[in-house]
């Protein structure tokens, strides 16, 4: 099922093109994103199955450090490529794949994945938990579950640019603003 198809990448990593494999050890796997949000849009995942963040309890605490390890290497890696890229790196709170994944995504959001609102607004609103938080929540014993209807809602609210107080009507007025953004900020690099 579509919903298990991170599931290969962590199973047989040797499996990939380096164009989709990134980086893989014993544990981890860093691969491009299928349908990039931006100029930079990786997925770093645990190698054994765990089904998101709700199945992390306080032990899991070193696997979630090692996946921010992990995302950390690959921000400098592309840094050292192109310096004007940002990035977060962070988890979706209610994923459409089952697989446990961290997204590292530069703050440009020009990529050819980028077609509907919903795209958009779940890298830009509270839809996106910074992996810094969720560590601090995993720490503290906090709940990592997050409820459908809310964070659903921030989905469907209006388009806001993440950088500026414009308030695009439509997703290709929105690309067309993100893109001049993105040529000012120097961060096209295809
Ligand atoms: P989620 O919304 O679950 O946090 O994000 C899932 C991500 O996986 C999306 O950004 C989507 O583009 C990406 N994706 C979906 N299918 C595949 C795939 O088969 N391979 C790769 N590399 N990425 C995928």
């Amino acid at each position: 099922a579509w919903i298990d198809m991170l599931m290969p990448y962590c199973e047989h990593p040797e499996q990939f093109t380096s164009d989709q494999m990134v980086w893989y050890d014993e544990a981890m796997v860093v691969v491009r994103d299928k349908f990039p949000k931006a100029q930079a849009h990786f997925l770093v995942m645990p190698r054994r199955p765990i089904d998101g963040l709700t199945s992390l309890t306080q032990k899991d605490v070193p696997t979630l450090e090692a996946l921010i390890n992990c995302g950390g290497s690959t921000v400098d890696k592309m840094k050292a490529e192109n310096p004007h890229l940002e990035f977060r790196m962070g988890f979706h709170a209610i994923p459409s794949m089952r697989q446990l994944h961290m997204h590292v995504i530069s703050q440009d959001f020009v990529g050819i994945g980028l077609k509907r609102k919903e795209h958009y607004n779940s890298f830009t609103t509270r839809f996106f938990n910074d992996a810094s938080e969720v560590l601090a929540r995993l720490r503290a014993g906090k709940s990592l579950q997050y409820d459908k209807r809310e964070y659903d809602h921030f989905l469907k609210g209006p388009l806001r640019c993440h950088l500026c107080s414009e308030a695009p009507a439509t997703m290709p007025a929105l690309k067309a603003h993100l893109d001049k953004h993105a040529r000012k900020m120097r961060v096209i690099i295809c």
